[in-house]
């Protein structure tokens, strides 16, 4: 073992050169040298702190539910939370809640004690950091209308900011502009409501869901931003793109705003096709479509091993 891997040992569990197609639902990737489980809060702040003094590039990641990582290699540390920051503590109407745990789960565990508000989130197969981040929301619904207030690590400190603070907007919020901070928790407020209306309402989105989304193939739910005025899905179906494929990479024929990996898919597949669509709907409608999902790991200039710099 390097000493590099020995020293990030002292935080957590460590992977060495790990697949990022399977730390993503899209399931396509290089690898990552690096993937580091943190074993708590305290851990993952000494270890941030590390990364930062010894300049080795990181990404805390959730569940990968909203990124296209390219084919090369990560040079640097993912730092993963959802194996073991996914506590949570309820009191009353109150949950706080690890930026690792799953909004599934926790969408369940409401039900079951029977609170309200997170019916919304029942399918989406993320964590409350990632949910956080890019204010995930479904049903006119968002995460901004259940966070009262968001624990964040900045600069080595611990600290809550507020739901004005988090700037939530559509897909959006405070965190994409700080890209420094961490999301180690939230709380969130609920309502008392009857169990069985809550599982009622899951249950429907459920069935929802599977009637309207590609759910059988690895997908980053959906890849365009809706405009101000009209449904992304809608631009893509009008400019005569649903089921176009390139390598193993397909417009969805059940829901055109989704790209699914139909077959082995390349990273760079899933990227030309998502610039074939951009630049066909652009030509069609005159619209020139944003992305959702992120990109990670593109753009990046080649850097040193770790262990020697
Ligand atoms: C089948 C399917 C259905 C989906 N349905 C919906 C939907 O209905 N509504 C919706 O809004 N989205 C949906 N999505 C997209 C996706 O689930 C959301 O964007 C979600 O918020 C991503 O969470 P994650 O934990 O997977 O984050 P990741 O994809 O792992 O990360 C996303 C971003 O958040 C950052 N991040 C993650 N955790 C932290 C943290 N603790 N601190 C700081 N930054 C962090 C990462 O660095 C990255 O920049 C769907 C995806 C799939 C695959």
């Amino acid at each position: 073992m390097n000493q590099f891997t020995e020293l990030l040992e002292t935080f957590g569990q460590v992977e060495t050169n790990a697949r990022l197609k399977d730390m993503t639902t899209l399931r396509v990737g290089g690898h990552a040298e690096f993937v580091s489980y943190p074993r708590n809060m305290f851990a993952l702040a000494q270890l941030i702190d590390f990364l930062k003094k010894n300049n080795v590039p990181y990404k805390v990641i959730g569940k990968g539910s909203n990124l296209l990582c390219s084919d090369d290699d990560f040079k640097g540390v993912i730092v993963k939370l959802d194996r073991t920051m996914n506590h949570w503590y309820i009191d009353g109407q109150r949950l706080l809640v690890e930026a690792g745990s799953s909004i599934i789960a926790l969408s369940v565990f409401a039900a079951r004690n029977g609170l309200s508000g997170l019916e919304w989130a029942s399918g989406i197969p993320a964590t409350i950091g990632g949910c956080i981040f890019n204010n995930a929301g479904a049903y006119n619904t968002s995460m901004r209308d259940n966070v009262t207030k968001v624990l964040i690590l900045d600069n080595g400190d611990f600290r809550w900011i507020s739901n004005e603070q988090c700037e939530f907007a559509y897909r959006s919020s405070v965190f994409h502009k700080k890209t420094d901070w961490v999301i180690c928790a939230a709380e969130f407020e609920l309502i008392n409501k009857d169990e069985d209306e809550i599982r009622q309402t899951m249950d429907d989105r459920k069935k929802r869901r599977l009637e309207s989304q590609p759910l059988e193939y690895p997908s980053a739910g959906s890849v365009f931003r809706n405009t101000e005025t009209t449904n992304a899905w809608s631009l893509i179906e009008v400019s005569g793109l649903r089921g176009m494929s390139i390598g193993g990479a397909q417009v969805s024929v059940k829901h055109c705003n989704f790209i699914i990996n139909k077959q082995d898919a390349s990273a760079n597949d899933v990227k030309n096709l998502i610039d074939l669509v951009k630049s066909k709907v652009e030509l069609k409608t005159g619209i020139r479509l944003k992305t959702e999902v992120e990109m990670f790991n593109w753009n990046h200039t080649k850097i040193p091993h770790p262990s020697k710099r």
